[in-house]
């Protein structure tokens, strides 16, 4: 299997573990020379603190596990394409690579000029996107229901 499915169906996990506790279903791993350092999932809800998202838990995580607070030899996995606020976080945190699924055209990072991420942040997007995008789907149908 693919590098980045075999982690990025990691992230998937979270995502599943998010979505069991009725957050929004996001997931993020931190790979670390191919070992995990960090899984978060999104807990806006359950920390009532809507900068929890999953991105930011595994920026904390990581940087606790690694003992430093650069991420430049880490990839980090989300199932969602990160927001403007946790785009901001990956650039603090010179993230070495960044690979998500889903793409998130309105909150997405992606649309910002000039780029909000660190310039040396490698990008791989669209992995697993469709099961990535289909977990956030049924959730918001769920919740209209
Ligand atoms: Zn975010």
């Amino acid at each position: 299997m693919d590098k980045h499915e075999f982690f990025m169906k990691k992230a998937l996990e979270e995502a599943y573990i998010a979505q069991s506790e009725g957050e929004i279903p996001v997931g993020a791993i931190v790979v670390c020379k191919d070992k995990i350092i960090a899984r978060a999932h999104n807990q806006t809800e359950r920390l009532n603190d809507v900068t929890a998202h999953a991105e930011m838990l595994a920026i904390t995580s990581a940087t606790a596990s690694l003992g430093g607070k650069y991420l430049n030899d880490c990839t980090l996995y989300v199932t969602m394409e990160p927001c403007t606020m946790c785009g901001g976080a990956l650039a603090w945190a010179q993230l070495g690579e960044l690979v998500y699924g889903a793409s998130d055209p309105h909150r997405g990072y992606a649309r910002l000029t000039p780029p909000i991420l660190h310039p040396k942040t490698k990008v791989v997007a669209g992995v697993l996107g469709e099961a990535c995008a289909d977990l956030l789907k049924a959730f918001f149908v769920r919740k209209r229901d």
